[in-house]
């Protein structure tokens, strides 16, 4: 593995808490219309969500969270009969709207339909872990084979109406070396692009030496299709696990430009960075000229919080050139604008060029460690509601199948063995 050079100090901590986050999490439906392998969701038969108990969740999250946007996932959200009252009433509590996607059932009047609802965003996830009809029969090899795909709803979201376009992609041991063709072909695109997330495969292990039990210390049997997100153990040590510091290594290698700005650390292991996030300045030609630095983002999360009384994510306002008046805090954005005024003074038309800026998340989810514990994302941002309590999102089908989140026995030292060794990543 490269090694990496991130250093919490350099890092601004998001100030987001259990209680003061600016994200909730909203599952509308269980139902999909195409077939991700690692799905976190378990098809169990809840189908649609129905409008007043998401009402509920949502005003829940609003009265427990105080949140600036609510992300309404699934199952496919666009699928819920009830789409357009959702987002409809997300707007009237005044929050924004953010949803995660596949894209497959989109059209251009749904977007502008969306749109009228208030809808800000949209996240879509596209990537070669999917079965989907668009493929027809042609073999996904290569996550750059998809991008015809991402530009063709990206262009669809442009056309439909203003709103925050993001691509995530799931990445594991066997593509990692892609996550720069991807990140590429974002910048290319930056004036359809706001953002990338790419979130490092994890799931529960299938291993021998473990042993899974509930709350009340009842002893469930497990393996590779328990859950969504159960792998086995060639899963464990072959494709899964990839630490965000080798993403950060692979896109610093890349993207000499790039740099992290802030992060969510582990609520049991204080080395993990379990949200890494970034923002790249370029021009809308594909030149990079450097990257936010902490403050900008601190600057950004405490004025929001001191104006509108809680934290911010999915930035309605462009910043173009302005970012550049931020120099005079963030010595990454002076760096950035000294590089953008060399760029244009060798040949002055570049002046007329757009700048635009583009964020770059790492998201590591849950990992099991060698002592059985799971070291989660500190004041998880993707918490949702299930039978009046807040969970992580990311381990829901545990509490829906089980009655609660699993707890793990190490109980024999091979199983130790192969879990450190995972675990052990910046060691
Ligand atoms: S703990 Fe799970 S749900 Fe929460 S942010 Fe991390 S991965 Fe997402």
């Amino acid at each position: 593995m490269e090694k990496s050079t991130l250093d919490k100090g350099n890092l601004y901590r998001l100030p987001w808490s259990m209680n003061d986050n600016p994200i909730g999490w909203v599952e509308v439906t269980d139902i999909c219309n195409i077939h991700c392998d690692g799905c976190y969701r378990l098809v169990m038969g809840g189908g649609h969500k129905p409008l007043q108990q998401i009402k509920e969740e949502i005003l829940f999250i609003k009265k427990w969270r105080n949140c600036d946007g609510i992300s309404l996932a699934g199952g496919e959200p666009v699928l819920h009969p009830q789409i357009y009252e959702i987002i409809q009433f997300i707007t009237d509590n005044g929050m924004k709207s953010m949803m995660l996607t596949n894209g497959y059932a989109l059209n251009e009047e749904k977007l502008v339909n969306l749109k009228k609802a208030g809808l800000t965003g949209l996240s879509f996830h596209i990537d070669s872990t999917q079965t989907r009809p668009e493929f027809k029969k042609e073999k996904i090899e290569h996550e750059e084979q998809l991008n015809d795909l991402r530009l063709k709803f990206a262009k669809l979201v442009k056309k439909s109406g203003d709103f925050y376009t993001h691509f995530g992609m799931t990445v594991h041991r066997n593509n990692l070396e892609e996550v720069p063709d991807f990140i590429r072909w974002a910048i290319d695109n930056v004036d359809y692009v706001n953002g990338i997330s790419l979130i490092t495969f994890r799931g529960l292990p299938d291993l021998n030496g473990l042993e899974y039990c509930t709350d009340k210390g009842e002893n469930v049997s497990f393996n590779t299709s328990s859950l969504g997100y159960a792998i086995s153990a060639e899963t464990m040590k072959d494709v899964a696990n990839v630490p965000s510091q080798e993403v950060y290594a692979v896109l610093k290698k890349h993207f000499p430009g790039y740099e992290a700005t802030s992060y969510l650390g582990g609520t049991v292991d204080h080395t993990s960075f379990k949200w890494l996030i970034g923002n790249l300045i370029t021009d809308n030609k594909g030149h990079i000229f450097g990257a936010y630095g902490k403050k900008t983002i601190e600057w950004a999360q405490v004025m929001h919080h001191l104006f509108y009384s809680k934290y911010l994510v999915y930035p309605r306002m462009k910043m173009g050139k302005r970012i550049f008046i931020m120099s005079i805090l963030d010595k990454q954005v002076r760096k950035a604008f000294k590089n953008y005024l060399l760029y244009c003074l060798a040949n002055p038309v570049r002046f007329f060029h757009p700048v635009k800026a583009i964020g770059l998340g790492v998201i590591q989810g849950p990992d099991l460690l060698a002592d059985g514990s799971v070291d989660m994302c500190d004041d998880c941002p993707d918490m949702c509601v299930h039978e009046g309590k807040l969970v992580n999102s990311c381990r829901l089908d545990e509490c829906r199948k089980f009655g609660s989140m699993l707890h793990v026995h190490v109980n024999k030292d091979s199983a130790k063995e192969i879990l450190a060794r995972h675990h052990n990543h910046d060691n």
